[in-house]
């Protein structure tokens, strides 16, 4: 593949924004264009729902790029313009603009997902707008009804209980984060949860929501002066409909991001289901961390160089004054064991280890407020160690 002309980013995230950064920093002269929905300069997610909610930290902090920045790199913007058609070598803008591109990478993350019949005045997050109003609406308010307690809605649990808000959530699952953490994971967020004073109804969808509340399917009512949705992401990509991939679990790729079946397209970060080159298995990691590393490989492989080695997923959330951080892929564990600490056994949260095995193999470890340990497990996951390996490293540790 020769190097190409034209860069066309579609999506100016965090995805977006790394993949021309990786871009230059890998020697690539070419033309560079980054094309966003939002009217904003490309700005970091994971703030929105902590420090910056919190109105600990202002709008400067999240900021990833400047207009200085993107000049300096020689990007051309087109921001608050959406892509509305894929073509060969070709992107139609809701301007009617056509941008042409040798290379297009999408980068176009995912959309917040909502009830049927949600009312407007609701709330959900994925934006700094979002974030705005959310933090404006909790000022004014004395009670919140969080739906969904996935990392989102726990984070948001975690910064209302902080400004002393009465916080209810109520979640499908039988405990929060069961995605991301299993089953037994997810019991130590709710212990986190209850310990703070919240009052967490699992095992219950809601059945209707009004401006001012919401009625549950166990027949029980919560009243709230503001309600939050945080029931995951949802991919919103009906305009590249009839440009050929099945879009049903994401932007098919390959290992190195290039889309199956498209002729000099890429897609990186909450949009795109990679390939592990280890299983073959194809998944979207909604992680900030993958997003960049993603954004990186596709950057040098458009470049002509050789991607970076394939690193683990890795995830963190902040809630209840602990760090979670998750290494490995737990989805595909049949068991999970204590490796650090006693939270599962009713003992602190803070300090427990966990490790998800499948069959004899380790696929992942999560941490409660262990940071340090955490990043000790590393070398064996990534090693995919067994069982016996597993517990003999852990006893050096302890
Ligand atoms: C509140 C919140 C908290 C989070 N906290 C954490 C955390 O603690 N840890 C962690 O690992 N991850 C966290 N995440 C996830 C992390 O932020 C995402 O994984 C990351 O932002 C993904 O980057 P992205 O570029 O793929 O998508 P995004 O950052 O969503 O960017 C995609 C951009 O593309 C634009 N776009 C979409 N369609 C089009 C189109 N057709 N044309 C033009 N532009 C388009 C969108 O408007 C958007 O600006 C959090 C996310 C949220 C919302």
């Amino acid at each position: 593949m020769s190097v190409p002309e034209h860069v066309l980013v579609i999506g100016a995230g965090l995805a977006g924004l790394r993949t021309v950064q990786g871009l230059r920093r890998a020697g690539y002269e070419g033309r560079l264009s980054l094309v966003g929905a939002e009217e904003h300069l490309p700005y970091d997610r994971p703030p929105l729902s902590k420090q910056y909610l919190a109105g600990e930290w202002d709008r400067s902090r999240i900021e990833l790029a400047s207009e200085d920045d993107l000049e300096e790199l020689g990007v051309r913007t087109h921001l608050g313009r959406a892509a509305v058609a894929l073509r060969p070598g070709e992107v139609e803008l809701d301007d009617g603009a056509t941008l042409h591109a040798d290379a297009i990478v999408l980068a176009v993350g995912v959309t917040s997902r909502t009830l049927d019949g949600q009312p407007g005045s609701i709330h959900v997050l994925r934006s700094v707008d979002e974030s705005d109003g959310l933090r404006d609406a909790l000022a004014d308010a004395s009670s919140l009804l969080v739906v969904g307690a996935g990392f989102v809605g726990a984070e948001v649990a975690s910064t209302a209980v902080d400004r002393g808000l009465a916080v209810t959530v109520v979640e499908t699952a039988p405990v929060p984060m069961e995605r991301l953490l299993g089953e037994r994971g997810g019991t130590l967020v709710a212990r986190l949860m209850t310990d703070a004073g919240i009052d967490l109804r699992t095992g219950v969808s809601v059945a209707s929501l009004t401006a001012t509340g919401a009625e549950l399917s166990d027949g029980s009512t919560v009243s709230a002066d503001e309600t939050v949705v945080g029931i995951g992401g949802r991919l919103d990509l009906g305009w590249l409909e009839g440009s050929g991939p099945d879009l049903s679990g994401g932007i098919p790729c390959d290992e190195r991001g290039r889309v199956e079946g498209l002729d000099g397209v890429w897609a990186v970060g909450d949009a795109a289901a990679w390939t592990d080159p280890r299983t073959g298995d194809r998944a979207r990691l909604e992680h900030w961390t993958s997003a960049a590393e993603q954004a990186a490989a596709v950057a040098a492989d458009i470049a002509g160089g050789d991607p970076p080695p394939a690193t683990v997923p890795f995830f963190w959330s902040d809630q209840f004054g602990l760090k979670i951080q998750l290494i490995g892929r737990p989805g595909a564990a049949d068991e999970v064991l204590t490796l650090h600490g006693d939270g599962l056994d009713g003992g602190a949260v803070k300090g427990t280890v966990l490790g998800y095995l499948r069959g004899d193999t380790l696929v992942a470890v999560a941490g409660f407020g262990a940071a340090r340990l955490i990043a000790r497990y590393r070398r064996p996951l990534s090693d995919g160690v067994d069982r016996a390996a597993l517990l003999k490293f852990r006893d050096t540790l302890s």
